[in-house]
């Protein structure tokens, strides 16, 4: 999981939001659609350097969708906040559905401030551990274990499927630094933390992060 820096919502959704009146109200079931949603799709692509928020595997609009954290079931008023807002792998409408399920779609209405490690949270990325196998483990931090545990069983980040991808990612990751020394292989890691010239993250660059910095 990588931080999310939330920035500022883009300015028609803001417009669009301030036109409620007695007759009309800003509604994600009743009218949010285009052009403003895939405006709003958009920008939470940009901000996450397009990767999915929980589990950052490459995402495009077609293969996103927009994920409420606090699920909009339990917390209404936050179902059109920006701050909200951000995009998980699967799309809305991916026909034939995907299988199997994780992240948002997995965790549907679960939210859990104490259990949840949120992608907003700066440190979320701690929260993990990312061994060469393309496990996903939590961390052995007392105080962070059970909300790690809890958030990959919620989002079923340790699913074959997203193990073979990350290991898919290290293994390109770990063709790239033979040769280098540690001090290299350091700097790569750093290199992995920041979007490239495209404002896209690397799949996984969670991962692959974690370990040069705890392998190397
Ligand atoms: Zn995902």
């Amino acid at each position: 999981m990588k931080h999310i820096k939330k920035g500022h919502e883009p300015e028609k959704f803001t417009n669009w939001k301030a036109l409620e009146n007695d007759d009309w109200k800003p509604s994600w079931d009743d009218n949010f659609q285009a052009p403003e949603k895939p405006i709003v799709h958009d920008a939470l692509l940009k901000e996450q350097g397009y990767i999915c928020c929980y589990c950052g595997m490459s995402i495009t609009r077609e293969t996103s969708h927009i994920e409420h954290l606090k699920p909009r079931s339990n917390y209404p008023s936050l179902s059109l906040e920006y701050k909200n807002l951000i995009a998980s792998c699967q799309g809305e409408s991916e026909k034939p559905p995907t299988v199997p399920v994780h992240c948002g779609h997995k965790k549907k209405y679960w939210y859990d401030e104490n259990l949840m490690v949120s992608p907003l949270e700066i440190n979320c990325v701690d929260f993990f551990q990312y061994p060469a196998s393309g496990e996903i483990l939590p961390t052995d931090n007392p105080d962070k274990k059970a909300a790690a545990e809890t958030t990959i069983k919620k989002l079923a980040l340790d699913i074959d499927k997203l193990q073979k991808m990350r290991k898919k990612a290290i293994d390109g990751a770990l063709l790239a630094i033979e040769g280098l020394t540690d001090k290299e292989i350091q700097l790569l890691a750093q290199g992995y933390e920041k979007p490239d010239g495209n404002g896209q993250y690397t799949p996984f660059c969670a991962a692959i992060s974690y370990l040069f910095k705890n392998y190397f």
